[in-house]
């Protein structure tokens, strides 16, 4: 027999059946780097009673996903001509893939009508053909992206669907909110939200408002964090155990006698300045240490170049360090490089008011970086230790933090329900802002929006 609570969540099940209504149907490519990335999403949405607007996505599925990373083994980084081939070699074969994984009609189906099916796929099943294609458009390596994009145009054309080209940097914006309909819940987080972006390429401290409205409130002056940790790792690390992701292999190296992480988070700014001897006759400072009149900077802005300068002197000054100084190196700019991370988010913290923090309640954490589990730990007790208990820390799965053509598709589909899509004439873009108050305006800045 049901107990009163089964009951309850069956009702509520129930109910959240009966309202959901079916969604958009997207295929989603993205090839603005080195991964080719093909995707097809499925959307339900249900009224949302409590506000009687719009109607929200309360589920999503994604029925293929599959990426491919160029080989860029034998380059010290991402080789541009090696990515942009790998993109020509297997887009056609991704996206043959993935129609034949479209939805198919059975026996019961009412079968729409011709215009919204078609015969996909080597079976040649009659299948539910996508409401729109999403693509990336930028920012990216042009070339690269226009892979992608061109083959997105073709597939727009030929199946008489809307195109839609979309911001890649508002895609990991917008991830944790695909996952949360993965969960089948409501899209969450709700805006306004932060994200910590931090990756090979990128180190951005942003504030989502809307699905079109971001602001940058913190990005790099040098280089990204992920690439920092990658070049630490190149300094610290002996051959053999110098394995990719770097700063997979870097996190590995220090915490292996270490996962209780002994560190405890700097209580106040002053501590997360000090000089911290380390027993060796080094030590590393804190990145911006030092501002204008002595005094330590607080201006919003990354800085990982110093620490890496300073990391690479240290090891320079010594031959044959022992393995237990190595580790202590390992650990030691790892610190330096999250509190940094976490400084900006606290003074940003600082300078607004309590209800305001309260408003924001969210910070999603994505980027490949985001899944140093040492980061994780201290993020979450640099803002306790801070008073910031109530503010919740999102990490989506690894596959969605970094490039992927799932983002892509979610990141299409709001646009889509938000009353955007691309005209055909749409070009790649290397550069496209995410803050809406620069000076190329952002998203919508870029030309070639049509209402729907
Ligand atoms: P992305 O640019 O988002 O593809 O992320 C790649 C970056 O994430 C590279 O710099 C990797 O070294 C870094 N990365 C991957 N795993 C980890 C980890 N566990 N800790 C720190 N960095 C990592
Ligand atoms: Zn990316």
């Amino acid at each position: 027999m049901l107990s009163c609570k089964d009951l309850r969540k069956h009702c509520v099940e129930l109910r959240r059946c009966y309202t959901r209504r079916r969604g958009l149907l997207t295929l989603a490519i993205e090839t603005s780097c080195d991964d080719t990335s093909v995707a097809i999403l499925d959307t339900f949405t249900n009224a949302d009673l409590a506000t009687n607007r719009k109607d929200v996505i309360n589920s999503a599925r994604l029925l293929f996903h599959k990426t491919v990373t160029a080989d860029n083994s034998i380059h010290k980084g991402i080789h541009p001509v090696t990515a942009l081939k790998s993109h020509r070699v297997n887009i056609g074969d991704l996206v043959q893939q993935a129609i034949s994984c479209l939805p198919t009609f059975s026996f019961n189906d009412r079968i729409p009508s011709a215009t919204k099916t078609l015969w996909g796929g080597q079976d040649g099943q009659l299948r539910r053909k996508p409401d729109v294609i999403s693509v990336t458009r930028g920012p990216g390596m042009r070339s690269n992206l226009a892979v992608g994009l061109d083959v997105a145009k073709g597939l727009s054309l030929a199946w008489n669907i809307p195109l839609i080209g979309v911001h890649h940097m508002q895609a990991h914006a917008l991830t944790a909110r695909l996952i949360s309909a993965l969960n089948n819940e409501d899209s969450k987080p709700a805006f306004p939200f932060l994200s910590l972006l931090v990756s090979g390429g990128h180190t951005l401290l942003i504030k989502s408002m809307s699905v079109f409205n971001h602001v940058i409130l913190a990005s790099t002056a040098d280089i990204a964090i992920g690439d920092c940790l990658d070049k630490a790792a190149r300094y610290i690390l002996p051959e053999d155990e110098l394995i990719a992701p770097f700063g997979k292999a870097l996190e590995d190296y220090a915490f292996k006698e270490d996962s209780n992480y002994e560190h405890v988070a700097p209580q106040n700014r002053m501590q997360e300045l000090e000089v911290r001897h380390t027993g060796y006759g080094w030590h590393l400072n804190a990145p911006m240490r030092e501002g204008r009149g002595g005094r330590s900077s607080e201006r919003m802005e990354y800085s990982f170049s110093g620490l890496l300068s300073a990391l690479g002197r240290v090891v320079d000054s010594r031959q044959d360090i022992p393995y237990k100084e190595r580790q202590a190196l390992a650990r030691h700019v790892q610190i330096r490089a999250f509190e940094h991370l976490c400084g900006r988010l606290l003074l940003y913290f600082k300078s607004i008011s309590k209800s305001e923090v309260d408003q924001l309640q969210t910070v999603v954490v994505s980027g490949g970086v985001a899944s140093n589990h040492f980061l994780r730990h201290l993020l979450r007790s640099m803002l306790d230790s801070r008073g910031y208990h109530q503010i919740r820390l999102v990490f989506p799965p690894v596959e969605f933090c970094t490039d992927n053509a799932a983002m892509i598709a979610w990141a299409g589909t709001e646009t889509y329900r938000e009353g955007k899509m691309s005209g055909l004439s749409i070009e790649p873009i290397k550069e496209w802002s995410i803050d809406s108050n620069a000076e190329d305006g952002g998203i919508l800045g870029a030309p070639g929006w049509i209402d729907v």
